[in-house]
């Protein structure tokens, strides 16, 4: 099942998502639907939140049939070095900007078995995870950006939510 995506303005875009207390068949079945989701419109990550499913979980596929089922993610270690590269949202169509991230992070997370599971990664997909991450608060890359960059897209966010809206 494809699910529609939330777009900036929709509320559950917003919100800090609860942890999974138990990895159920409805879990996996929503995580099933969600890389689905993902690969229809050939995205790199998806966030339960997006979906508007208030869950601490998300899929990544930065290489195609390399797909992480990511749930309760926690970071051990967020890099201080930093890197800026430019970054789009299935969320925030048509919109994209150059976000700083921590070079490599480590993080801990489950996969759809309950393994648990330690990961370094750093570029393209480290970047994924620090962004997918951020869903589950309730932060989009847009808040990230340089205020120039901000200034920028201030417009194109504002028509975004009110599309939002109305829908
Ligand atoms: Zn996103």
């Amino acid at each position: 099942m494809i699910y529609d995506i939330k777009i900036y303005g929709n509320d559950c875009l917003r919100s800090v998502a609860e942890p999974v207390t138990e990895i159920n068949s409805e879990i996996i079945e929503t995580l099933n639907n969600m890389v689905e989701t993902m690969r229809n419109i050939r995205g790199v990550g998806l966030a339960a939140p997006q979906v508007g499913i208030n869950k601490r979980m998300f899929v990544i596929e930065v290489e195609e049939g390399d797909v992480r089922i990511v749930i309760n993610p926690e970071f051990l270690e967020m890099s201080e070095e930093k890197e800026s590269n430019e970054e789009g949202c299935l969320s925030v169509p048509g919109i994209y900007k150059p976000v700083k991230r921590s070079l490599t992070i480590k993080i801990k997370y489950q996969n759809e078995k309950g393994e648990e599971i330690i990961e370094e990664a750093s570029e393209l997909l480290g970047r994924a995870f620090q962004h997918e991450y951020d869903h589950l608060d309730g932060v989009l890359f847009v808040d990230k950006v340089s205020p120039v960059a901000k200034r920028m897209i201030t417009k194109k966010l504002q028509m975004l939510k009110k599309e939002a809206n109305r829908g």
